[in-house]
C-alpha cells in the first residue's frame, strides 16, 4: 500500500500524533495554512469522507470530537474544518482527512 497516511498511521512514516484514539489519529500538516492546521485521519484507508460515512461512520464521529477537543487544548477562538472531496475540490491525499484550522481570521466565501 502506497497510501502515505496509512504509512503514517501503522508507524512507517514515525509522525508526532497530537490525539490518538481507538480509530483515529491527528498530526500537524506538512504545510500549515494557519497558525493551527491539523489532519485528523481515520486509522482505517477509505478514500474520501463520503466513503468514510459509508465505511465507518462512528469514526467520522470521533474526528469531530478530536477536532473540538484539539480546539479546546489550544484555546481557539474558532476553528475551520474541512474535507476536500476530489482533485478539482483540492484533494491530494487520497485517504479521508479533516483539515482543523485555526489561529488567524478565515474570509468567506473560502476560494
Ligand atoms: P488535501 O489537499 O488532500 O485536502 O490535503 C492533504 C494535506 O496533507 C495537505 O495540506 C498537505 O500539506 C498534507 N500532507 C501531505 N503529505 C504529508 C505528509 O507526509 N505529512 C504531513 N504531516 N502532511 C502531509
Ligand atoms: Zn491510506
Amino acid at each position: 500500500m502506497s497510501c502515505i497516511f496509512c504509512k503514517i498511521v501503522n508507524g512507517e512514516i514515525p509522525s508526532k500524533f497530537i490525539y490518538e484514539g481507538e480509530r483515529v489519529i491527528a498530526f500537524e500538516d506538512l504545510n500549515p495554512q494557519a497558525p493551527t492546521h491539523i489532519l485528523l485521519v481515520p486509522k482505517a484507508h477509505h478514500e474520501n469522507a463520503a466513503e468514510l460515512s459509508e465505511g465507518d461512520p462512528v469514526a467520522l464521529v470521533e474526528i469531530f470530537k478530536a477536532a473540538k477537543q484539539i480546539a479546546n487544548e489550544r484555546a481557539l477562538e474558532g476553528y475551520r474544518t474541512l474535507f476536500n472531496t476530489g482533485a478539482a475540490a483540492g484533494q491530494s491525499v487520497f485517504h479521508a482527512h479533516l483539515h482543523l484550522l485555526g489561529g488567524r481570521a478565515f474570509g468567506w466565501p473560502p476560494g
